[in-house]
């Protein structure tokens, strides 16, 4: 086994934050009309630059000049959890809190769909949600902002990170990003997902802190005064929009690279080996193809995927 990747950063006492409108979760109504806004973090327990982000708000008593905020903590139990000897198992109790939105009307027999449960009526009454989230391997920052185009326009009034991720989701289960209304065409409601970089890198609480701060601002529920002016990083120049196409899934785990990938790496033609999936190449379908979120540098799971693939828009 590989080591550990390093901890850059501090981790957050958050138990001070367990009395809510539910557990670890924080309404603040200004009594002002406007949209209701919601920062989840910890969807994935592990994926702590959120939470820096989150605790450190709640610290400093932002309050939203109209409208409502509304801060979550999402998948708390595995985070109070987390055993820096083991510090990827941690991402879940008992299974993915992302991957559960399509079945809350089902027997909540896990942690996660008897925390899911307790979180959905926040994420009904949200107009805007912002989900912080975190990656597995080093890579740049993404914004993951869904299938439909009011997505896109949100995650470009953002302004940043550059790349912007157009997709459907998991086949493996639904996305709160993409649960009941932010799923829907015909609502303004908007979800977007922010992967700020490795868990634990100093540099994803910096990204986590500089989109959360355009995200708020733009809702216009606080001025951009509110918030602590060194969150905000410089803005990127362009931001570029990947359609994904594909996801590539290990049929039994044995998927071997050509050779290590980079996160948004792009693969001039069509027709290139990226790897063999039990023994069968696993080819790329056309010129210029993103590798999105590439996992395909370490071992794999049966079923788990492997890598994205997506167009430049
Ligand atoms: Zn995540």
């Amino acid at each position: 086994m590989p080591e550990n990747p390093p901890i850059e950063y501090d981790f957050p006492d958050l138990r001070r934050w367990e009395k809510g409108a539910a557990p670890y979760i924080h309404v603040f109504d200004s009594g002002v009309p406007g949209p209701t806004v919601m920062v989840a973090a910890l969807t994935h327990g592990n994926e702590v630059s959120g939470a820096v982000v989150v605790d450190s708000l709640l610290e400093r008593g932002l309050r939203p000049r109209q409208g409502t905020l509304i801060f979550s903590f999402n998948n708390i139990e595995a985070y109070l959890g987390f055993d820096p000897k083991h510090p990827f198992k941690s991402r879940m109790v008992n299974e993915d809190f992302n991957r559960v939105w399509a079945r809350l009307d089902q027997p909540a027999n896990t942690q996660e769909m008897k925390r899911a449960l307790v979180v959905r009526p926040f994420v009904e009454q949200a107009d805007y949600l912002l989900d912080l989230h975190s990656m597995h391997d080093d890579g740049v920052p993404l914004m993951l902002c869904g299938p439909l185009d009011r997505g896109v326009e949100w995650a470009q009034r953002v302004g940043t990170p550059v790349d912007i991720v157009r997709d459907r989701g998991h086949a493996a289960g639904k996305r709160m990003r993409d649960y009941g209304a932010f799923g829907d065409p015909a609502s303004n409601k908007t979800a977007l997902l922010i992967e700020t970089g490795q868990h634990w890198r100093a540099s994803s609480v910096a990204v986590a802190k500089d989109v959360t701060f355009r995200f708020l601002a733009a809702t216009g529920i606080v001025e951009a005064s509110d918030l602590p002016a060194d969150w905000r990083q410089s803005t990127p120049e362009r931001q570029r929009v990947v359609q994904v196409s594909h996801a590539i899934a290990t049929k039994r785990g044995n998927f071997t690279p050509v050779r290590r990938f980079a996160g948004q790496e792009v693969i001039a033609k069509a027709g290139t080996v990226l790897g063999h999936d039990d023994g069968e190449p696993v080819t790329t379908p056309y010129d210029d193809c993103v590798l999105v979120m590439p996992a395909v540098n370490r071992p794999l799971r049966a079923g788990v995927t492997v890598v994205r693939l997506g167009r430049l828009l």
